[in-house]
């Protein structure tokens, strides 16, 4: 099937819409409704991240529920659904509102394994995400180089078609990335590793046929949710902090945005039992790793309702332990000095880096609304890197001093962007 057709389909459903809203008050029924959500007990989280001590013995064991103890929570997965119920959970214990955000989309996986040989020779391989299959038997033949050690074409032994692709990861070891259905040309592809390089090269030198070979499975009419959990404050003016919940298919994801995720919690959690100037929503969103879909399908859903307009300005967390230079992507340069004003006057280690960039992914369908708003995502450590899109991306590679470091800066983010007129 042509990935065009891969790509969602944000339908807005009146069923779904019903379901979302029978999730969202099962645990509450008894409890009067306000606009738009729930009232529920909340009990006061403040004192659950109220110490560097407390902070991290919540880090760890949101870890090891979310990661340890799961397997990748690829969008539309009982590994995503569980967590996502996890993330609900603990934003119900803070926050007075909690609602799912759900819908439909076509899902993708990987059926079995990516099996890639250089003659004899089995090498690491992933099949991209949202990849044609290829056929039962694999597609064999001569390689090529089409930009050396970046991108390989297989060709067909008999007619030298072109019949598949071979991506080289960045970072290191092989990576499912997202299929690009016109780069690709609708031809099976499948990311392999950086220390494989030679061997492809001397395969293209002498001719050795490579074998590619993956089956996938299509779900046309999967379903998953993004959860949102709002503080309202004082004023209708809302502050949108977002993560993506999702994995991708081969990893539990934990600095890729697990740990991130759970920064957002914490934050979420110090507003326990307040009334802020600002209300504040955080986001929990779904099928990142395939698309965005979760954070497309929010806005979509916000701007049905009216509401989008009150969001002021909003902050995406994806990946902020990769080392401690947050990197702040956005054209709108008042959050970049913010941030960096905020990380020199707590003195956090680490050197903020503005990139003068309109935010992407989970940010770029908020911005196309014309919402304000940055992407945040990390560098400084070179042996981080190399864990992204990996099975050894677990719990205990999370650096806890760079969560604390990040809650410090947006802990105090909350407190200034109320006082200063950002
Ligand atoms: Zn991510």
């Amino acid at each position: 099937m042509p990935v065009s057709a891969m790509v969602i389909n944000l339908r807005k459903e009146t069923d779904m819409k019903r379901r979302d809203f029978l999730y969202s008050s099962g645990s509450c029924i008894a409890w009067p409704l306000l606009a738009g959500g729930c009232a529920l007990p909340v009990t006061n989280m403040r004192n659950a991240v109220d110490t560097p001590e407390k902070r991290k013995r919540y880090l760890h064991d949101m870890l090891k529920t979310l990661c340890t103890d799961s397997g990748p929570r690829w969008a539309g997965t009982p590994a995503y659904d569980r967590g996502i119920g996890i993330i609900k959970r603990e934003m119900e214990r803070s926050l007075p509102q909690a609602a799912f955000d759900c819908f439909i989309f076509t899902r993708w996986d990987l059926s079995g394994e990516t099996e890639l040989r250089v003659g004899p020779v089995r090498i690491e391989a992933y099949a991209s995400k949202g990849s044609p299959e290829t056929q039962a038997a694999g597609i064999t033949g001569p390689l090529s180089v089409v930009e050396k050690g970046v991108l390989y074409q297989i060709n067909d032994s008999v007619s030298s078609a072109k019949t598949g692709w071979l991506t080289v990861s960045k970072f290191g070891r092989a990576v499912p990335v997202l299929y690009g259905q016109e780069k690709m040309e609708g031809l099976p592809a499948a990311g392999v590793g950086m220390q494989d390089v030679t061997v492809l090269d001397r395969a293209c030198a002498d001719k050795t046929p490579v074998t590619l070979r993956f089956k996938r499975t299509i779900t046309e009419q999967a379903h998953t949710c993004s959860v949102a959990g709002t503080m309202p404050g004082r004023e209708k003016a809302e502050v949108l902090f977002m993560a993506h919940a999702d994995t991708n298919y081969n990893t539990v994801g934990a600095h890729d945005n697990t740990a991130s995720l759970i920064t957002m919690l914490m934050l979420a959690h110090t507003l326990s039992g307040t009334q802020p100037r600002y209300t504040f929503t955080f986001l929990a969103t779904s099928a990142e790793e395939v698309g965005s879909y979760g954070a497309q399908h929010y806005v979509r859903a916000r701007k049905e309702q009216g509401t989008l307009g009150n969001i002021k300005l909003f902050v995406n967390f994806d990946s902020l332990t990769y080392g401690p230079d947050l990197q702040l992507q956005t054209l709108d340069a008042s959050f970049q000095d913010l941030l960096i004003r905020i990380s020199s006057d707590l003195a956090i280690q680490g050197t903020p880096k503005a990139i003068v960039q309109a935010p992407d992914i989970d940010g770029e369908p908020f911005a196309r609304e014309g919402v304000r708003g940055i992407n945040i995502n990390s560098r400084g450590y070179t042996w981080t890197l190399p864990l992204w899109h990996r099975p050894e991306d677990t719990a205990e590679k999370i650096p806890s001093e760079l969560v604390e470091n990040n809650f410090l800066v947006f802990s105090e983010f909350i407190r200034r962007i109320q006082q200063e007129n950002v």
